[in-house]
């Protein structure tokens, strides 16, 4: 895992050549060849269809220069735009899931958490630890979705659970970064298993009296949206994020009836209150941050009183 890429003290920005910025402005999108695409150095807005160039669209924090899409982010992207650099401490980093029913549906279980574990370099679907939000420390855990879609397994569940322990043990407060497609068939109740556990650990942080702030990003459904997730004190969840238990097809075969175009958008729940705000990318570590403080503040006067 490269940490020091991600939290090096100064980011390393790349110099772009005037050619290139006098290219994107004139640019015609018919004309940047499919091998400028290919080599990754412009990016296609899926939403509005425009051609941002790679480093500008990373710079911006991955949301869309001129839609405001907010593309996904990796679990160690998620952790770097919220922590304060070189504050991260990793947890249980070397937890990693077993195969307990043998599980095989195309491919065999070990085979898909090993092309997942190439694919990201991460050995699971979640990285917890503590780190720091402009000096207020927090127990945090980030999901990533490109690890067999952010599934919540044993281990997940294991270390989600470990992690906010940790917290009550050292007395901070939590905050989760969800983006799941829920729970890991491969694990069948083992993985259901996880939504109690989790939720009883989250239980047990609320009677220490202590903050929990779920964020809900791109894409929160199923055992992960109807366990841990749900639970925050405050929910906060990132623009456009799609936010759901069932996917849309199967509750519009269920009911007979079409859903509205914005269902189960972060910005459809906070309309009827399931969320508490809706939060752009740029804005979310400075509303976490105030948060943060307000909640220290809170509990300092209480102390005080
Ligand atoms: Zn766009």
């Amino acid at each position: 895992m490269q940490w020091k890429d991600l939290f090096r003290v100064k980011p390393k920005y790349v110099t772009v050549s005037p050619e290139i910025i006098k290219r994107r402005e004139n640019v015609d999108k018919e004309v940047i060849d499919k091998k400028d695409l290919a080599e990754g150095l412009w990016f296609k807005c899926q939403e509005c269809g425009d051609i941002i160039y790679n480093r500008e669209l990373e710079r911006n924090l991955k949301v869309c220069l001129k839609c405001g899409y907010h593309f996904r982010l990796s679990g160690l992207e998620r952790l770097a735009i919220l922590l304060d650099q070189e504050s991260f401490l990793e947890y249980d980093a070397d937890l990693q899931s077993v195969d307990p029913l043998e599980f095989h549906d195309l491919k065999k279980y070990p085979n898909r958490i090993a092309e997942a574990q190439q694919k990201t370099g991460l050995l699971e679907a979640v990285m917890t630890g503590e780190g720091k939000i402009f000096g207020h420390d927090v127990v945090i855990a980030a999901l990533d979705f490109n690890f067999m879609a952010g599934s919540m397994g044993s281990v997940v569940g294991e270390k989600i659970a470990r992690a906010i322990e940790k917290a009550i043990e050292r007395q901070l407060p939590v905050i989760i970064c969800s983006t799941s497609g829920g729970a890991r068939m491969q694990e069948g109740m083992l993985s259901l298993m996880q939504m109690a556990k989790t939720s009883a650990a989250l239980a047990k942080l609320h009677d220490a009296g202590l903050l929990y702030i779920s964020i809900l990003t791109d894409p929160t459904t199923g055992g992960v949206t109807a366990s841990f997730a749900s639970l925050g004190d405050i929910i906060v969840a990132e623009s456009g994020a799609v936010i759901g238990f069932t996917g849309r097809r199967v509750i519009e075969q269920t009911i007979k009836q079409k859903l509205p175009s914005n269902f189960q958008t972060a910005e459809f729940l906070l309309e009827h209150g399931l969320v508490d705000m809706v939060v752009n990318r740029k804005d979310l570590k400075n509303t976490i941050g105030k948060l943060l403080e307000l909640h220290d503040a809170a509990k300092g006067g209480s102390v005080g009183a």
